[in-house]
């Protein structure tokens, strides 16, 4: 990171005003009523773990209701280390003990409707959840059916890897399964999509476990776009570590304009046919395009792909009263990220329970920061401290308020990043869940 940046930076994290989470956490005093407000949160993952929390926090009076289908989350961030033989699957789970502490009621279970109009939650499992208010972050769906060839069926041969946990150890087992002079073949979305950097990070601890492991083998990254997310950083990183840009590269990328749009795909055959041709993989990693959750389609919030919100208080622009962020909602410009859900899950919390005691809700403050691995103790950062324009409903970054590592940086630094990485980590977690 830049150094005017990064002091900038700092000193808004040193002051709170992330997310908006220093006006909530002040100003909100209890609300006076003997049975407190009702507010089911749909979805446990980095938003709505973290808008559950933050709820109770800013008002212990609300009745906070948690609804998720799994008793454990695995974190997708972090698991390209899982994926890289750096860590074991086991360190990115999580479980809702912590959020139980808060005296939020967590309920395991598949939510199958929101009736805005009724204002109701039902539930798989037959239970039926009356709320004031309603927050839906359910992150992604992978759209299966947007490249022909795929499914859920073929994931099992292609993993995507996109949601942590079983696809994770799948895609662990090929590579370890994989001979040395293999080829891994991944195909990658166009955007928006979760996390941007993302593939290019994967790529990259591949890379890095083929050299360590299986030197003779190589890496394919087959893109629907032309740039991508801190791309001179991993550029950067490639050539000094895996040959990029000379003949005998570990990594090929072919970008849109060399045809590396992929028509489609078969598992059967384990190829990939791009623009460019037809490629065979020992281990191919589909990456398909994606929208918001289910549950988001099904309630009606969505528009395309995304739930479009009110970008202050991330209130759907559909269905009045209910609120929606993290990776479901469309809040550009902030990159669809853990970090990005946890900042707008405490936005959303400030302006649900300014709601419920009919007041304006506090002036909005968004961060990000995101950290990607790219080789041995190898780490570079970005980050973003954003505003909101009301006029235009824009999230606006700030100038000279966050920043990227520099090129050209010492491996101390690379190393120092990484170490932040981890306590990142561990920061956002506790902070999410704990
Ligand atoms: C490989 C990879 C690496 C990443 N690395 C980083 C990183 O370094 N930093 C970073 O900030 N971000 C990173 N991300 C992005 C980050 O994981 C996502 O942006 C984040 O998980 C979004 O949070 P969310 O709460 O919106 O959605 P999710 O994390 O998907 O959580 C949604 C939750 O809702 C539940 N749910 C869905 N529908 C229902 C329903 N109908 N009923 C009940 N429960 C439901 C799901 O089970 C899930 O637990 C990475 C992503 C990937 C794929």
């Amino acid at each position: 990171m830049q150094n005017t940046g990064r002091r900038t930076f700092l000193k808004l994290a040193a002051l709170n005003l992330a997310g908006a989470a220093a006006a909530g956490v002040v100003a909100m005093p209890r609300i006076a009523r003997a049975a407190g407000p009702k507010v089911v949160v749909v979805g446990g993952g980095p938003a709505g773990a973290t808008a559950a929390k933050y709820l109770k926090r800013f008002d212990p009076s609300v009745e906070v209701t948690l609804i998720e289908a799994n008793p454990q989350y695995h974190t997708c961030f972090m698991s390209n280390e899982v994926i890289g033989g750096e860590r074991k699957l086991e360190s990115l789970a999580i479980g809702y003990d912590g959020l139980k502490k808060h005296g939020i009621a967590v309920v395991h279970d598949l939510v199958t409707a929101v009736d805005g109009a009724a204002r109701t939650v039902t539930t798989k499992g037959g239970q039926t959840f009356g709320f004031d208010r309603c927050v839906v972050a359910p992150g992604i769906e992978l759209n299966h059916a947007g490249l022909e060839g795929y499914g859920v069926e073929a994931a099992e041969k292609m993993p995507h890897a996109w949601k942590a946990g079983a696809q994770t150890a799948l895609l662990r087992r090929q590579l370890e399964a994989m001979p040395d002079g293999g080829t891994f073949v991944m195909v990658a979305p166009a955007n928006p999509f979760r996390c941007p950097p993302g593939p290019y990070e994967r790529a990259s601890l591949i890379a890095n476990y083929f050299k360590h492991h299986k030197p003779k083998s190589k890496v394919i990254i087959l893109d629907a776009k032309d740039a991508f997310s801190k791309q001179p950083l991993f550029k950067e990183a490639w050539e000094k570590f895996y040959g990029f840009g000379t003949a005998d590269s570990m990594i090929t990328w072919i970008p849109l304009k060399e045809g590396g749009k992929v028509l489609k795909v078969d598992p059967g055959t384990m190829t990939v046919t791009a623009e460019a041709g037809t490629f065979k993989g020992d281990v191919v990693n589909v990456i398909p395009p994606q929208g918001a959750g289910r549950i988001a389609v099904d309630a009606g919030l969505t528009e395309g792909a995304w739930v479009p919100v009110n970008k202050g208080t991330f209130e759907a622009k559909k269905l009045p009263g209910i609120y929606v962020m993290g990776d479901a909602a469309d809040a550009a410009t902030m990159p669809k990220s853990a970090y990005g859900a946890n900042s707008q899950a405490k936005v959303a919390a400030a302006a649900v329970v300014s709601a419920l005691k009919g007041q304006e809700p506090p002036k909005p403050s968004y961060i990000n920061t995101c950290y990607s691995v790219a080789g041995t103790d190898h780490c570079f950062s970005i980050a973003g401290v954003y505003g909101y324009s009301a006029a235009d409903n824009k999230i606006v970054e700030l100038p000279d308020a966050g920043g990227i590592s520099p090129l050209g940086a010492s491996a101390e630094d690379r190393r120092r990043d990484l170490m932040y990485a981890y306590s990142w980590f561990d920061n956002i977690r506790h902070d999410a869940w704990g």
